[in-house]
C-alpha cells in the first residue's frame, strides 16, 4: 500500500462557496473570491482535496440526501473544469430533533464530531496528522483537531474571536491567503 497522503478537508458551505441557507440549486452557488486558485495552489502543494459538509436541511425534510449529492457532483465539477480536484465531498444528513425518521439521530459524523474526516481518511489512506481541516465555523476547526488534523478558521467578519490560538489552529482572511502561506512553507522547505 502506498503511504498515506496529506489532504485538505474543506468545510463547504461559507468556506468554498457564499453561505445561502439550506442551499440546494446549483444557480444559488457562487464561489468565494479566488477559492479555485487557491484550490490549485493547495492540490500543487501536494494535498488532496475533500469536502466535509453537515447538511441538516436532509433530516429537517427540506431536500434529499440523492439531491444534496447530486449538488456536489456539479461543485465538484465546476472546480475540477477549473483544475482542483474535489475527490468527494463527504455528507452528515443527521439531526437528533430531525422529521425525517432515517436521518433524526445522534450520529458520529455531525461537526464538530470527526466522523466524517475519520471516514475518509480511512477509505481514501490519508495521513490526518499531515493534514488541515479549513471552515468559517468554532465547530469545522473543533472537527478537524478532535480528527488529529490541524485546522484553520476562516471566520465571516461577525464572528467573534473565542477559540484559543493553540500551536494547531490558524486563522486566515481568505482560503487564497491559507493556500499561499502553505505554498511559501513549502518552498522554505518545511
Ligand atoms: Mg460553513
Ligand atoms: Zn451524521
Amino acid at each position: 500500500m502506498n503511504p498515506p497522503s496529506p489532504a485538505i478537508f474543506l468545510d463547504r458551505d461559507g468556506t468554498l462557496h457564499h453561505d445561502a441557507v439550506y442551499m440546494i440549486r446549483f444557480e444559488d452557488f457562487h464561489p468565494l473570491p479566488g477559492v479555485e486558485e487557491a484550490l490549485r495552489i493547495l492540490q500543487e502543494a501536494g494535498y488532496r482535496l475533500f469536502g466535509v459538509t453537515n447538511q441538516s436541511g436532509v433530516a429537517r425534510g427540506m431536500f434529499t440526501l440523492d439531491q444534496v449529492i447530486e449538488l456536489n457532483d456539479k461543485i465538484r465539477h465546476y472546480f475540477s473544469e477549473h483544475g482542483a480536484d474535489i475527490e468527494e465531498i463527504a455528507v452528515c444528513p443527521h439531526l437528533p430533533e430531525g422529521t425525517v425518521a432515517q436521518f433524526a439521530r445522534d450520529c458520529d459524523c455531525r461537526k464538530p464530531k470527526p466522523g466524517l474526516l475519520l471516514d475518509l481518511a480511512r477509505r481514501h489512506n490519508l495521513d490526518l496528522s499531515r493534514s488541515y481541516m479549513v471552515g468559517d465555523m468554532e465547530r469545522d476547526v473543533l472537527a478537524g483537531l478532535a480528527a488529529g488534523t490541524r485546522a484553520v478558521l476562516i471566520p465571516p467578519r461577525e464572528m467573534a474571536r473565542e477559540l484559543d490560538n493553540t500551536g494547531r489552529l490558524k486563522e486566515f482572511t481568505t482560503l487564497l491567503d491559507f493556500a499561499n502561506s502553505v505554498k511559501s512553507q513549502h518552498q522554505r522547505g518545511f
